[in-house]
């Protein structure tokens, strides 16, 4: 186990290393225009009811291949996207993109929903919640198959704002989900009083094998004690799937069912039933 421990250190530390080495002037200067030039694209990646085995919802990711730098993670130009201002057409682009796809999908898979990421000064932008509305309606988008996917940042930042949209958000029935739950810093108090639906358990506590089973077993008790749907994120094997079916997590994501992948491509696999070959309990 410290073997493991220690290789999961050191991969960790050399991924810290290229991000810190990603020439960030560079990255900036082809970030910009970058939109209007096509260099972007939403990934698909499903979301599996752990109870039924079939595909609920997918969570859309966005990829950058840039013609100068290669691919570029998320995790690497979101960041650099936020400090610049150029986060508010990044965003808008990709909520565009996801409920444009979502409403394509719908004559093929009725009812099934999307999950959009909206970072922090995405959120903060006064007229976020007018926005989610028109693009909804501009495609005819059923509010109640979106999920935004926020974290606890963006609701930190401001509370008494944060409240206030998300309430609105709800009004309009679009659902929201606190992502990368665990490893921000809200209190169970905050998280009691937030109208939100959906509560998305970190991939680091649920691939770190010294995370015990009590320990998920607390967060996907206490979600439903706050009545909401819990999601596990970063499933990377069938040990996984059925430990979390075992404590009655509802939803559950990641490598073991499928990777992010373009919209075509995303619906293919799960035609195929590829992704319904759950492990049973
Ligand atoms: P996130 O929202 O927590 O997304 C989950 C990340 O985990 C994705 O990384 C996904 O590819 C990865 N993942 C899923 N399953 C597995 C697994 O089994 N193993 C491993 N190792 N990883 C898995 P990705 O696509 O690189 O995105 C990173 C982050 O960038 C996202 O974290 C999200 O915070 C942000 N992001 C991505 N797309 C968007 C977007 O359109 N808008 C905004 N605002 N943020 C985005
Ligand atoms: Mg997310
Ligand atoms: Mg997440
Ligand atoms: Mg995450």
């Amino acid at each position: 186990r410290a073997k493991q421990a220690g290789r999961d250190t050191w991969r960790f530390a050399s991924e810290q290393l290229n991000s810190l080495h990603m020439p960030q002037a560079q990255l900036e200067v082809q970030l910009r225009g970058a939109l209007e030039r096509g260099e972007f694209a939403m990934y698909f990646q499903p979301l599996i009811d752990l109870r039924s085995g079939r595909v609920r919802s997918f969570e859309a990711l966005m990829r950058w291949n840039s013609p100068v730098l290669g691919p570029v993670s998320p995790a690497d130009f979101i960041p650099v996207a936020e400090t610049r201002e150029m986060m508010g057409g990044l965003g808008h682009w990709a909520m565009r993109e996801s409920i444009r796809q979502m409403c394509a999908w719908q004559a093929a898979l009725p009812g099934v929903s999307v999950a959009v990421n909206v970072s922090a000064t995405q959120f903060a932008y006064e007229n976020f919640v007018a926005d989610t509305r028109a693009t909804l309606a501009e495609y005819g988008g059923t509010p109640g198959l979106l999920t935004l996917e926020i974290t606890e940042s963006a609701v930190l930042a401001d509370a008494m704002q944060a409240r206030q949209k998300l309430l609105e958000l709800r009004a309009l029935g679009v659902r929201v989900a606190l992502d990368d739950f665990g490893t921000g810093y809200s209190s169970l108090g905050q998280l009691r009083s937030l109208p939100v639906d959906v509560l998305k358990i970190d991939r680091v506590f649920i691939q770190d094998s010294n995370t015990d089973s009590a320990f998920i077993q607390a967060m996907i008790s206490m979600g439903h004690s706050l009545g909401l749907e819990v999601v596990a994120e970063g499933i990377e094997d069938a040990a996984t799937v059925a430990q979390l079916q075992a404590l009655r997590c509802d939803l559950g994501q990641g490598f073991y069912f499928a990777r992010p992948q373009p919209a075509g491509q995303a619906v293919a696999a799960m035609a195929q039933g590829s992704l319904l070959a759950l492990p049973r309990c």
